[in-house]
């Protein structure tokens, strides 16, 4: 029997051979298309993977830096109440979230004496300029208070405002700064006592205070006799040591109320609330006298007349009294009418 070969079976029968290889052609198209896709979907598949973990982890950084910031971060709804909020601000506060978030109102978080600042604020969030910005001061659960700045901006869709979100800064190290600049800006280094500015802020207090309560109000100008001497002579530290005594010597000698500063140099004022005449030239010897201490000091003595709202009358006709004093002799009190 004859083996069928190609030829012959093409010969015979051309339309079957022709479905036989267009079928073997299809299979291994088809073949090689899965093994293409399948590898292109196992790669898609991958790519996805690893696109959706790299999502899940930048979320949680971004999560992480939300919750833990150097600053505060909460979100408030139109009515003002407290829809989230970060651990730093809830640290801050000293509450948990639950007892915060869709409980509480963040005004009620705001001391009374900041809270006008806070609405202000508020309420230029809620309006066209959709921000604002108020430094408060935050009433936290232990009874501190804790000053803070905090910048808000609306977030707002076709829908209108959606809610606020804010940023809350710290300031109390600045604030504490500024106290402390404050502080020194008004204290002479060497003596500790309050410096010719102190003066001037302490007696607009008390000329007010004198008007109101009609009680007489001393000044008096002091200045240490031949002090470049005391320099020339023991040096000029000793001379730093013979100032810090007299400021305490004079502290002793002072009640409560009376405010004593260094003018400057080797002078120096008393301010002498409720005190009239008598008193003062009292408080005046009595300033300057201690055997211990090798040093004199001429003063003089005037009162704050009503109607002066300034102490600079007062401080030039207590300098006129002292001057008086030096030209006759130093070591003296000289009272100075007004
Ligand atoms: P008078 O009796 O006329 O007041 O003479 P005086 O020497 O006290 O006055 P004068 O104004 O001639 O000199 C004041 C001196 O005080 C000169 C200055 O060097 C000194 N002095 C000013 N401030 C300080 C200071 O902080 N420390 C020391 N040790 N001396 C000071
Ligand atoms: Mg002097
Ligand atoms: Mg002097």
């Amino acid at each position: 029997m004859p083996r069928p070969s190609l030829w012959g079976l093409l010969q015979e029968s051309p339309a079957q051979l022709l479905a036989i290889v267009l079928v073997y052609l299809l299979s291994v198209a088809f073949g090689v298309f899965w093994v293409l896709s399948n590898h292109r979907l196992r790669g898609l598949r991958q790519r996805a993977l690893l696109f959706s973990r790299e999502a899940r982890q930048y979320a949680g950084e971004v999560q992480d830096l939300y919750q833990h910031a150097p600053c505060g971060y909460h979100s408030l709804d139109s009515d003002g109440r407290v829809i989230r909020m970060n651990r730093t601000e809830l640290e801050w506060l000293g509450y948990r979230a639950d007892e915060v978030i869709d409980q509480r109102h963040y005004r009620d978080f705001v001391t009374p004496e900041t809270r006008a600042a806070f609405d202000a604020a508020f309420h230029q969030v809620l309006g066209e300029g959709q921000e604002g910005s108020a430094e408060c001061e935050l009433l936290c659960r232990d009874g501190t208070r804790l000053p803070v700045a905090i910048q808000a901006t609306a977030h707002v869709t076709e829908d209108g405002f959606q809610y606020s979100r804010a940023t809350v800064f710290d300031l109390s190290e600045r604030k504490a700064l500024e106290t402390r600049l404050e502080k020194q800006a008004l204290t002479d280094p060497l003596t500790g006592l309050g410096n010719r500015r102190y003066l001037e802020g302490q007696a607009a207090m008390e000329i007010a205070r004198a008007a109101r309560s009609g009680t007489p109000l001393s000044l008096i100008a002091i200045d240490l006799d031949h002090f470049k001497r005391i320099n020339d002579t023991y040096g000029h530290d000793v001379g730093d040591v013979v100032l810090q005594a007299f400021a305490r010597l004079a502290g002793q000698v002072l009640r409560d109320g009376d405010v004593l500063c260094r003018m400057g140099g080797e002078e120096f004022a008393v301010l002498l609330p409720d005190t009239h005449r008598e008193q003062a030239l009292q408080v005046a010897q009595d300033t300057t006298e201690d055997g211990t201490l090798a040093y004199t000091a001429s003063l003089g003595v005037t009162l704050v007349c009503a109607g002066e709202t300034t102490l600079k009358p007062a401080i030039k006709r207590a300098d006129h009294g002292l001057y008086a004093a030096k030209e006759r002799g130093r070591n003296r009190v000289q009272w100075e009418e007004a």
